[in-house]
């Protein structure tokens, strides 16, 4: 079995509670966090009555009390310019829900609360630690990035905790749902491709050279600028003509704006992507993985880099093996040949 059956990715509220209530089980847990240290802000207001129990049963409330308070009463901004004060609903306690009310406190001080309280276990966070590989079978294999160099990890469980972009989630592919596909040429395959995404729930936006709101509204995408479809996509995919316009339509500049978990699918032609910089893009995990179907030079020469990167998924240009296609190319070829043979007959 693996020495750690818990490594736990991610130091925010989700963390730190996970870690707690598996510490104080006696379970074997390892807790990092790419950040440098505790997050010194808050995104949350306050904590809700249901959590309060939870925290009451982790032994954390009493620090939690204190670091915050009551919730003021809310001002209420009419149309007609009139202001209303409206308390926060606040329930006697029962047995069955022994906090009839949230309290406010800042993220930061919940966040230290949980980690005072874990200390008392032996279990600290380690701080400029990220997880950025994740392999997993009978148990997980995970890389860790940290000041001492790269580390490779073996655990039973991994449980991510790494928020809203989790790179956990990227790397054991779970869902779509929520994720934006950007859809480079909405034309007839970017069109069938547009559909699929939003049939998996993804939001879906385009750009061309000549894209209009109308045109991508009718494919059922949303148009906005180049800078925006590369920024905002979680999948580029790209369908394009290649031309003298469009060869490196995507370069280092363009690559430099997509996100660092971000997707890039070609299958329509290599050149339409400076492949230099779609390596170095790559090698330095500018961004987190490229599905191609296409390259510069095909077939993609056998010391090629993109051969070697673990971030690729290639395959030698076979986007267009469908039955039907099939049926046209063989056809064509056989009466190629046909042809051929009759014109050889006749000397
Ligand atoms: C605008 C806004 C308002 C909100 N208001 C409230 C509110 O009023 N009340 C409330 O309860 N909640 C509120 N929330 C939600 C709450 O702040 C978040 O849900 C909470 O921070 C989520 O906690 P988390 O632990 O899941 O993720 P996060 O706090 O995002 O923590 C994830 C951690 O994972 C780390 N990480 C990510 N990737 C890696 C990696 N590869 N390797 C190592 N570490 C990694 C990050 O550095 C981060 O520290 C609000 C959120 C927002 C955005």
């Amino acid at each position: 079995m693996p020495p750690i059956f818990v490594l736990i990715c991610g130091a925010g509220p989700a963390g730190l509670t996970a870690a707690l209530e598996l510490v104080r089980r006696g379970v074997s847990v390892r807790l990092i966090d790419r950040r440098s240290g505790p997050f010194l802000a808050s995104r949350g207001k306050g904590i809700q009555p249901r959590t309060l129990e939870i925290f009451d049963d982790l032994g954390v409330l009493d620090h939690v009390l204190a670091a915050g308070g009551r919730y003021p009463p809310q001002m209420i901004h009419a149309d007609d310019g009139s202001i209303t004060e409206e308390g926060i609903h606040r329930a006697p306690p029962t047995e069955a829900e022994p906090y009839g009310e949230p309290w406010m406190v800042v993220q930061y001080r919940t966040e230290q609360a949980l980690m005072d309280r874990l200390a008392a276990f032996g279990c600290h966070v380690e701080w400029v630690t990220e997880l950025d590989a994740v392999e997993h079978g009978e148990s997980v294999n995970a890389s860790l990035r940290s000041a001492a160099g790269t580390e490779s990890v073996s655990c039973t469980y991994l449980l991510g905790a790494d928020g809203g972009r989790s790179t956990i989630r990227h790397h054991v592919g779970i869902g779509f749902p929520g994720k934006t596909l950007g859809v480079l040429g909405l034309g007839r395959v970017g069109g069938a491709v547009a559909k699929v995404g939003a049939q998996f729930g993804m939001k879906v936006i385009t750009w061309s050279p000549h894209m209009t709101p109308e045109r991508a509204a009718e494919g059922g995408a949303t148009a906005v600028s180049k800078e925006e479809l590369l920024s905002q996509s979680d999948v580029l995919t790209i369908h394009m003509v290649l031309s003298p316009k469009t060869r490196g339509l995507l370069g280092a500049d363009e690559l430099a704006l997509m996100k660092p978990s971000s997707l890039l699918v070609n299958t329509s032609r290599g050149p339409l992507v400076d492949e230099a910089a779609l390596v170095s893009a790559l090698t330095s995990r500018r961004i987190a993985l490229a599905a191609l179907d296409v390259f510069d030079t095909e077939p993609l020469p056998a010391d090629h880099p993109l051969r070697s990167l673990e971030n690729v998924l290639g395959t030698p240009h076979i986007g267009y093996v469908a039955d039907d296609l099939y049926r046209i190319f063989y056809g064509d070829t056989v009466k190629a040949v046909d042809a051929w043979l009759v014109e050889r007959a006749k000397g």
